[in-house]
């Protein structure tokens, strides 16, 4: 039989009501004769508690136990999911990631899928179940160890094992019916996108919209995933949501075609380093060795052999940076006068992939928010989008800044 991946967020599985709504939704297509694999996630504010519980126990936790406890949340409503479907006379049972076993890397809260092995869940699908509930986000090392994904990992669950089952399709179920050119939330003229690229919903996840999580992308890219986002709150056809796709199957490239955000950033300045050859490979291989996800990186004109470097990372990682850097200057390996943590930051992307073939974004981009009075502290580029970094007070009027400026309402 055909294989379905069907991926439920955790708005969609909020409530015990929710979950046999979304029940209901898989058994609309086990009706149509798929075998059904679910992923879920754990309900709506489950794993936000969890995080809080292990940050206010242990602030510079050690990462295994971070996983075990905050993997805990997707086993709930694994185990619910199928009790559902049983109610209602589907044959289905949950298992856990190590059941699988989804092997994963031994990088704890961050851990990439290395193996699915596919025969126990096909055994059971030969033995007459139809639906085989998954707990997203987690996974097993080759320690033995549980692991999760990173926060948004069931994404990404949800299409390895489309990738390893040769689904279908992957049907990605959340709490708005499609990638929209922006976060609908904070921008109300933000338009649905029937289609969007592999490519720009890659940059688009990784600059900060949640919508799906960056490593699901890539997976769907290498794997020829068909990828789809949609509602679990609409009735759905087949042609509903928005389907991540080869830019050869999209008609119209915008210049633009959206714009992230990304609240959660800090900014960090070494003030006074020496500026000498080894001296960004000294600071940043402790900064990489404590797993901190540097991200844009400025250094400034050096004035009398020395410099200040500046570089931006997740808020919540501002102290395990200081404690690898404050350890570093301890060694010896590096000098510097002060280091200033700025934790009220955040960043504003425009993506498009007609930036390839089009200039002047980035000149419009600027003139827009000087326009709005926004102090621009830090910028990126690529191929095909630019980032700045600004205060984050300004984060949403400069997003709708630049959704207007852009012309992102109206369809190519
Ligand atoms: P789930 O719990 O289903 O995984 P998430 O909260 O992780 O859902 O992702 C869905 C959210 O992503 C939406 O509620 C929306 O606020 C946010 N989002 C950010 N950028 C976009 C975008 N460009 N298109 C759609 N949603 C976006
Ligand atoms: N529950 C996890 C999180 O909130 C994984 C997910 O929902 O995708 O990050
Ligand atoms: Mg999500």
């Amino acid at each position: 039989m055909p294989i379905l991946v069907m991926k439920f967020g955790g708005t969609s599985v909020a409530t015990l009501d929710r979950i046999r709504r979304v029940a209901k939704r898989v058994g609309v297509e086990v009706a149509k004769g798929y075998d059904v694999i679910v992923i879920v996630s754990a309900m709506s504010g489950e794993t936000n508690k969890l995080v809080g519980y292990v940050e206010e126990t242990s602030p510079l936790f050690d990462a295994r136990e971070y996983d075990a406890v905050v993997s805990s949340g997707e086993n709930v409503t694994a185990g619910l999911m199928a009790l559902t479907l049983q109610e209602m006379d589907v044959p289905a049972r949950s298992w856990q990631g190590w059941q699988v076993p989804l092997k994963t890397t031994s990088a704890h809260s961050a851990a990439r899928i290395t193996e699915i092995p596919t025969d126990n869940i096909t055994q059971k699908f030969a033995e007459g179940m139809r639906v085989a509930v998954v707990a997203g986000f987690q996974g097993i090392s080759p320690e033995g160890r549980i692991t999760t994904l990173g926060r948004g990992g069931s994404d990404t669950t949800a299409v390895a094992f489309a990738a390893a089952f040769e689904a279908e399709r992957c049907d990605i179920y959340t709490d708005v019916d499609g990638v929209y050119t922006t976060d609908p939330r904070i921008c109300e003229k933000a338009r649905k996108l029937d289609r969007i690229a592999f490519e720009e919903m890659l940059e688009l996840a990784s600059l900060g919209a949640k919508v799906l999580q960056t490593r699901s992308v890539e997976l769907a890219m290498r794997y020829k995933v068909r990828l789809r986002v949609l509602s679990s709150f609409e009735e759905q056809s087949d042609e509903a949501g928005t389907l991540v796709c080869d830019e050869e199957e999209i008609m119209e490239l915008n210049v633009v075609s959206g714009v992230a955000h990304s609240r959660d950033e800090a900014k960090m300045t070494l003030i006074s380093v020496a500026d000498r050859p080894g001296i960004a490979a000294a600071i940043f291989s402790p900064l990489s060795e404590a797993g901190i996800h540097v991200d844009m990186i400025v250094q400034n004109i050096s004035e009398d052999g020395r410099t200040d470097m500046t570089f931006s990372c997740p808020v919540n990682q501002v102290a395990r940076a200081e404690q690898a850097l404050e350890k570093a200057k301890e060694s010896g390996s590096i000098n510097f006068h002060d280091l200033v943590a700025d934790t009220g930051v955040a960043k504003v992307s425009v993506v498009g992939i007609g930036m390839r073939s089009h200039t002047g974004v980035a000149a419009t981009m600027f003139q827009v928010l000087a326009k709005e009075g926004i102090n621009i502290k830090v910028i990126t580029t690529s191929e095909i989008k630019i980032s700045v970094l600004i205060d984050r007070k300004y984060m949403e009027l400069a997003v709708q800044a630049l959704h207007d400026a852009f012309e992102l309402e109206k369809a190519a």
